[in-house]
């Protein structure tokens, strides 16, 4: 009998034994799964633009997408919220006011500024007014090679490009359900590489035709003047993280105007873009 039981327990502690290392391989395998994936796709994308050289460095490198491929009077707002130290801040009053107004915008959206502001962050993403876009996950100009822009160092190579894209893609896919379609980088500097390997990751890289703030710098008048000069099929560029600056109240006065002559404001995955 006693014998016996010696055995039942010995028998047990083997079971648990296996059952507690199959659980403990099992755990981190899991765990650490879409970070796998992720350095395979970096290491997949590495390979296919090794030896790349870029010629081109700005704003509007080769396959940066301008304007919305459309003659009808029709103007997509977008709006960059950055992130980091000074680019963490909300303009309230702006965002009340599109939501009143039924005004449509892409809100190109950095990783750092949905840390800073989770519940506007999700608010925004619910209203269907809005569509999420990507402005990276640490706001680094895409460089293939480490170029800079304004002092501030783009991403080293291509595998950190592909981070800088995909890590804040996956975050808004998992805060959202949905994957971001567009891309603009920290600064909107490209070399047409870069751009490449963003299309290689589904996005589409998204430029501007108006310059609608200059980086939030503008005032409130400057703002209303280069908005009103909009066309059909113009993309213009502002911020939504700089509560201080001209850019709220400019876009307020800019977009009565616009509306009595006959333009719509429209998402930019509303049209095909050129
Ligand atoms: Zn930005």
């Amino acid at each position: 009998m006693k014998q016996g039981g010696i055995m039942a327990r010995s028998m047990f502690w083997k079971v648990f034994l296996v059952v507690l290392v199959l659980l403990l391989t099992a755990v981190p395998a899991l765990a650490s799964e879409p970070a796998t994936a992720l350095d395979s796709l970096k290491q997949q994308l590495t390979a296919r633009f090794s030896g790349r050289k870029p010629l081109q460095w700005g704003e509007t490198v080769r396959g940066v997408r301008t304007r919305l491929d459309t003659g009808e009077k029709v103007v997509a707002l977008t709006l960059d919220a950055c992130g980091g130290t000074r680019g963490n801040g909300v303009d309230a009053r702006l965002v009340d006011f599109l939501v009143r107004e039924r005004i449509a915008a892409t809100l190109f959206v950095n990783a750092r500024w949905i840390d800073a502001n989770p519940e506007l962050f999700r608010r925004l993403s619910a209203n269907p007014l809005f569509e999420i876009a990507n402005h990276g996950m640490w706001h680094k100009p895409a460089s293939i090679s480490g170029r800079s822009v304004y002092g501030i160092q783009g991403t080293k190579d291509a595998g950190e490009l592909v981070e800088e894209i995909e890590r804040n893609a996956r975050k808004i896919e998992a805060l959202t359900g949905k994957r971001p379609k567009l891309y603009r980088s920290g600064t909107a500097y490209y070399d047409e590489v870069a751009v490449e390997v963003s299309n290689a990751l589904g996005h589409e890289v998204a430029g501007f035709s108006i310059l609608g703030d200059a980086g939030a710098t503008y005032s409130a008048a400057q703002v209303k003047a280069a908005l009103v000069k909009a066309g059909p099929g113009d993309i213009v560029i502002c911020h939504m993280n700089h509560p201080e600056s001209g850019t709220g109240a400019g876009i307020m006065a800019a977009v009565p105007e616009l509306r009595r002559r006959g333009f719509r404001f429209v998402r930019m995955s509303d049209y095909p873009l050129k």
